[in-house]
């Protein structure tokens, strides 16, 4: 089995794909998603896919499609070439060691292992991580920082559409006054039918979050992820404590042991967990077994991810005890196209995982190659 399982190759191709609609992050709006996949071809002839992406650009955590496909070329790869692609977790220690950071870029490439692993042994993903504990997860459809108008009617096609009850509103584009008053017109809206949250994607400060947090919640909002900086675990706490709006942990929480600290500052009452934010479905796994012990739900966030990069959230996070809060893998539906033969399906608002070996999804070479940055 060694020999076969041998890594031979690792290939990084760009693309660019198109959404369907601008979406629109608190620093700015985007009508493409880049990614990176990453292709591990064993001597035996198996190849295993990853995707590494980030949200719209470095604005999230620094990384970006074009550093982490350097990155990848120059110094992760060639540690990979001769080393037995089973030996998934063995490997992502060893990125660990060879890159600081660059979470985003090692998940791209754990990813691929795991494909690998999985094609290997003809076992999909989920039984790799100990069997589906859920068969479907519900989807939050986020809408981006758009008019109240605007916001309401995507809302109300996603309702009826496509059977998503649960939406998350961007925030931080504007003045908080102003801010505040369109999610209120929205959540007046639909709020009897919807059920909303608010990512602020930590655009606030303390007094700010403290000044208008309470109205977010008087307006109905069930949920209010990262509303202060990363780094701001105080905050987090005293907003945790004060309002009984659930707080949800995203930019803070970008490791285990990121998780270990607001289990133990109780600077949040709910995680959002990644693959590519956390570094891969180890880091993941681990992080997740973190928040279980400690009773925190976990909520399946996005990057944005082709159905690729969402296969692998819906097997880790259908597998995962501790991911009790839903999920947010609507990556597929905002890309206008996608890279795969036959996409991630979704069905009544929840994403299922493909039951195929590995990811259980097959590279479309004719889209990469038409998507593929010249
Ligand atoms: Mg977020």
């Amino acid at each position: 089995m060694t020999g076969d399982s041998a890594i031979r190759s690792v290939q990084t191709t760009l693309v660019d794909v198109p959404l369907r609609r601008p979406h629109r992050f608190a620093s700015l709006s985007v009508t493409t998603q880049s990614m990176v996949i990453v292709e591990v071809r064993t001597e035996g002839g198996t190849v295993g896919v990853g995707e590494a992406v980030v949200p719209g650009g470095p604005w999230w955590g620094g990384e970006s499609v074009e550093g982490m496909r350097a990155l990848i070329d120059r110094y992760l790869a060639p540690l990979l070439l001769g080393e037995d692609a089973c030996r998934v977790e063995y490997l992502a220690g060893k990125l660990d060691r060879a890159a600081g950071g660059a979470a985003f870029a090692k998940a791209g490439v754990e990813m691929a292992l795991w494909d690998v692993l999985g094609r290997i042994h003809e076992v999909p993903l989920h039984d790799l991580l100990g069997g589906l504990h859920r068969t479907a997860l519900p989807v939050t459809w986020a809408v981006g920082a758009e008019p109240a108008d605007v916001a309401v009617a995507e809302l109300v096609a996603r309702l009826e559409g496509a059977g998503h009850t649960s939406f998350k509103l961007k925030m931080g584009a504007e003045e908080p006054a102003a801010d505040v008053e369109r999610v209120s017109a929205i959540a007046a809206k639909v709020g009897d039918v919807a059920s909303l949250r608010v990512d602020l994607n930590g655009s606030w400060d303390e007094p700010t979050a403290r000044r208008w947090l309470p109205a977010l919640q008087g307006a109905g909002i069930e949920l209010v992820e990262q509303p202060v900086p990363a780094w701001n675990l105080p905050a987090m706490a005293d907003l945790a404590t004060r309002l009984t709006v659930p707080i949800m942990a995203d930019e803070s929480l970008r490791s285990p042991q990121d998780a270990a600290n607001l289990v133990r500052q109780r600077a949040a009452d709910v995680f959002a967990v990644k693959v590519a934010k956390l570094g891969g479905l180890s880091a993941l796994r681990q992080t997740v077994a973190v928040a279980r012990t400690a009773g925190v739900p976990c909520h399946g966030g996005t990057t944005m991810e082709s159905s690729i990069g969402t296969a692998a959230g819906a097997h880790a996070f259908c597998a995962s005890a501790g991911v009790t809060a839903g999920s947010e893998l609507f990556g597929p539906l905002l890309l206008a196209d996608d890279l795969v033969t036959e996409p991630v399906r979704y069905q009544d608002g929840r994403v299922l995982p493909p039951p195929g070996p590995g990811l259980g999804v097959e590279l479309d070479r004719e889209k990469v190659a038409r998507y593929a940055r010249r």
